[in-house]
């Protein structure tokens, strides 16, 4: 078959598109990988070395546990005459398993806080636990109270998470115990605990964030009134919600940034902006 000069000029100018189009996908392929790595998370780096080095965080948890035994042992024994079986509730994110390293990950890697490398994370099932957790849920549970996780991380992660929860070690992980978020419009945890509270004492709520214990702090939202819901409710810090240490992330952050999508550069401003000398 002959090929005509036409053709041929075709031909070229065909392979001169594709080699043109080919050029321009890889550019934008490198841009996108530009953006991606974008994330500044400097900021971040002093809370989560504080977090994994310090033996001052190891103490707190240590802290926290040791005061949740002493309460559960000074509480009224079942109280007689309530036939209500006793429980406690615990978050699961930095309240039993430490997400530091992947808070390190972002941080070497430049990444900002993306849902898809979370859900990796979590069904990597690879988290350690928080210093005392296992301990005290283990006690818990050898007393006859029963332990209940909610957590905010999603149905496609609730595998992973009970995994990683068995393989450190946690008691009583079960499709009952383990309550994932499952409604995708709200992440508050109130109906969740409303239904355990239905049909348990619960004598004790474990968080690293205040929306782990009640309602009054998932809707307060802005700095002022989260310390105005604290305040207001300080006789249960101690009492009946005790608090792990996180400095590395939660809705105390979200609170300074308010609502609507911002870059980087406006949460940056808005954190210089809350600091008070
Ligand atoms: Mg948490």
């Amino acid at each position: 078959m002959r090929i005509t000069i036409q053709q041929k000029a075709r031909g070229r100018w065909l392979n001169l598109t594709l080699l043109t189009f080919i050029i321009s996908l890889t550019a934008f392929a490198q841009q996108a990988a530009a953006q991606q790595t974008q994330a500044d998370n400097t900021y971040l780096e002093a809370a989560v070395l504080w977090q994994q080095s310090s033996g001052e965080r190891r103490a707190l948890s240590y802290q926290s546990f040791a005061l949740a035994r002493m309460l559960l042992d000074r509480d009224p024994r079942a109280n007689r005459r309530s036939k209500m079986k006793r429980a406690i509730i615990v978050d699961v994110d930095d309240t039993v398993l430490d997400n530091s390293a992947f808070e390190a990950w972002m941080i070497k890697n430049n990444r900002p806080y993306e849902a898809q490398s979370w859900t990796e994370w979590c069904n990597r099932a690879a988290a350690t636990s928080v210093p005392g957790a296992v301990e005290f849920l283990r006690y818990v549970n050898s007393r006859g109270v029963r332990v209940f996780y909610i957590t905010n991380r999603k149905l496609v992660e609730k595998d992973g998470t009970a995994t990683n929860l068995k393989k450190v070690g946690f008691p009583e992980v079960t499709e009952e115990t383990l309550l994932v978020r499952t409604d995708p419009k709200s992440s508050s945890k109130e109906p969740r605990r409303l239904s355990i509270s239905s049909r348990y004492r619960v004598v004790l709520l474990m968080g690293d964030d205040l929306n782990d214990f009640a309602e009054v702090f998932e809707t307060s939202k802005t700095v002022s009134t989260r310390i105005d819901a604290t305040e207001r409710n300080r006789a249960q810090f101690g009492t009946r919600f005790i608090v792990l240490p996180n400095p590395m992330y939660g809705h105390w952050e979200d609170a300074i940034y308010g609502e609507g999508k911002m870059t980087a550069a406006e949460k940056a401003e808005k954190r210089r902006n809350a600091l008070r000398e």
